[in-house]
């Protein structure tokens, strides 16, 4: 069968093509793609993405300039003041449960692991705070290692694309990673997140303003006008991914491009 039009018959191998073309799509589309958890290091990465739960990334780069400058060390985590980190991780919410999850990391980097973050998968995930998605995110961006990210918008846009049907996240991870070149993983992960944050929205994704029309089986989920669809575009390259998308630049509108991607 061919793969631009995908169906239920749609054969592995099939699959695997129009998956690798999803990817192509991706990459040309968010040539910004990237971490939007700011960092400068390891133990920054984590931190951050541990504050990240229920939280927007927008929020958590407000917060960390001054917790990191705080909390240069494992050690200055595990040694904190409670009220004092309480206060400054605050507006990320949960703070309190964060402020223990920060503690802890700080005491288990500082006891088993020389206050340093551990390069291993195995290990990240031993640690307090630390599950198999934030130690996925660790390992991509601040140890080179390729890893898939299965966020809530990862696992939304996989489905809608049917590249699986499996709901468990390492399940997910699994079948999609063995659709895609292992070294490409940490950079796809990216692409998808960008792509669900500022066109493939949860409620109305963006389809009729989306490059990925004639691969995707789910067009139509959102509306297909393009200028309904054009509205709903977000983030500073909302036009671009307009123009990208063959719809008039014009139609999205000054608060799209101003838009928080959530
Ligand atoms: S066509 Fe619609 S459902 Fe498919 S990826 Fe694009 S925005 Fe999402």
């Amino acid at each position: 069968m061919t793969t631009s039009s995908p169906s239920v018959a749609e054969t592995d191998l099939g699959r695997k093509r129009r998956a690798r073309r999803i990817g192509r799509a991706l990459t040309d589309a968010h040539p910004d793609a990237h971490c939007e958890l700011d960092h400068s290091n390891a133990l920054e990465l984590a931190v951050a993405t541990i504050l990240s739960a229920q939280c927007t990334d927008k929020r958590v780069n407000e917060v960390t300039p001054k917790l990191f400058a705080r909390y240069p060390s494992a050690a200055d985590y595990a040694g904190a003041d409670r009220t004092e980190l309480e206060e400054l991780i605050r507006p990320t919410g949960f703070f309190r449960n964060k402020t223990d999850s920060l503690t802890k990391l700080g005491q288990a980097l500082v006891e088993r692991y020389d206050g340093q973050i551990p390069g291993k998968l195995t290990d990240l995930v031993t640690l307090p705070g630390i599950g198999r998605k934030t130690a996925n995110v660790i390992l991509g961006n601040a140890f080179g290692v390729p890893g898939i990210t299965v966020d809530t918008h990862f696992q939304r846009l996989v489905h809608r694309w049917r590249l699986t049907d499996e709901t468990d996240p390492v399940k997910i991870e699994h079948a999609v990673g063995a659709l895609f070149e292992k070294r490409d993983w940490t950079m796809l992960s990216h692409r998808v997140i960008f792509h669900g944050r500022r066109v493939c929205h949860a409620r109305k994704p963006a389809c009729g303003a989306c490059t990925l029309t004639k691969l995707c089986p789910s067009y139509g989920t959102g509306p297909t006008e393009p200028a309904a669809a054009a509205k709903l575009l977000k983030g500073p390259r909302a036009r671009d991914l307009a123009v990208a998308a063959g719809v008039d630049p014009e139609m999205v509108p000054t608060q799209a491009v101003g838009a928080e991607a959530p």
